[in-house]
């Protein structure tokens, strides 16, 4: 008979976390496996006895960790502090408590935006720790880095099986849309909404939109980190992004929201606000090689107006 499975999911209620959570109960439900997806309501991550108390409730076998500060590129800038001390605490007492409580597999989640800012491209698994992060979003990117550290070092002294995955930037339903810590798509497409009602007919884009991104859609993330907590066994990180041909301008981000809304108006751009890194290009090879041919991404465009739908389906509820 197979091995029951208690699958806690730490950050259950945001973009990442909701995107699973329908994915698991639309489409890959299992009889073995019992999901449990937790908000900092009912746990603060960042105090040990929290997290300890949380765990010793459910009592996982498996976690997937995305519990986590997360903020765009505005947020990052002025909160390097905040952003490096409280996800290294979240980081250190789930793992430790994964591993005390005798969790047999955790997942946890890094991001592209923390290689190295200097690199050659396409980056890949075995770069993250090869030269300083980006300066607009140190913080973050260090306390993410240290993740990697604790996986390797639980597997060396432990032989526990903690690893992670490297989603590219991710949007869709339940993202954060607050202007002031949004990442780049919610903050647009709030943006765009509130031009729209008001009646104006200018979209006003921070930067040049020359920066190249690679976008996932969550709900194809979600698909591919149930994956990774089923079959994928290795310690080391494994990159979840869309391929390097998809890669768009954050001018090209613009317009295809612009389009979703079937806005009219002018797109400017703000070209005295920052850019952060120009690109960031990840190879998604160690994904396609291990997952095997037939994953099919969302098309960006279809991606965005489902996105879009949903925030305007959603405005009352939504995080603004
Ligand atoms: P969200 O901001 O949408 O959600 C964050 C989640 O973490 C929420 O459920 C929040 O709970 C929870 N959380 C935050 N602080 C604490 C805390 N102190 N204790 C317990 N829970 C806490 O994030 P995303 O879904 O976008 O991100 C999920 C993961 O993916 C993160 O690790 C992030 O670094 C990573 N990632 C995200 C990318 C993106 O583009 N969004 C790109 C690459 C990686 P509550 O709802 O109660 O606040």
């Amino acid at each position: 008979m197979a091995e029951e499975k208690i699958i806690l999911v730490t950050g259950g209620t945001g973009l990442v976390g909701k995107a699973i959570e329908k994915i698991v109960k639309e489409e890959e439900k299992r009889d073995d496996e019992t999901w449990i997806f937790v908000s900092s309501k009912e746990a603060d991550l960042s105090n040990l006895e929290s997290t300890q108390q949380l765990f010793s409730k459910y009592k996982p076998t498996h976690v997937i960790h995305l519990a986590a500060m997360v903020g765009g590129l505005f947020h990052n800038m002025s909160h390097n502090l905040d952003f490096f001390r409280v996800n290294m605490k979240i980081n250190d007492n789930v793992l430790d408590t994964s591993y005390k409580q005798g969790v047999k597999k955790v997942v946890s989640c890094l991001s592209t935006c923390i290689f190295p800012d200097k690199t050659t491209y396409p980056i890949d698994e075995t770069m993250v720790h090869n030269g300083p992060p980006h300066p607009s979003n140190f913080g973050y990117s260090h306390a993410k880095r240290m993740l990697d550290v604790l996986n390797k070092a639980y597997y060396q002294q432990h032989g526990v099986t903690y690893t992670s995955v490297i989603p590219c930037n991710v949007f869709g339903p339940h993202d954060n849309y607050n202007l002031e810590s949004s990442h780049v798509i919610p903050g647009l497409i709030r943006k765009l909404y509130d031009t729209i009602e008001k009646g104006g007919d200018e979209f006003k884009v921070l930067g040049t939109g020359k920066p190249l991104r690679q976008f996932i859609y969550s709900l194809d993330l979600a698909r591919l980190f149930i994956w990774v907590l089923r079959e994928y066994d290795s310690v080391e990180p494994i990159i979840l992004s869309v391929d390097e041909k998809d890669e768009v301008t954050i001018a090209e981000v613009a317009e295809a929201i612009a389009n979703a809304f079937q806005f009219k108006g002018r797109i400017t751009f703000d070209t005295n606000a920052a850019d952060g890194q120009l690109k960031k290009t990840a190879s998604n090879r160690k994904l396609r090689e291990l997952r095997g041919p037939g994953f099919e991404f969302t098309p960006f465009q279809q991606a965005v107006q489902e996105s879009v739908a949903w925030f305007r389906e959603n405005h009352s509820v939504a995080r603004l």
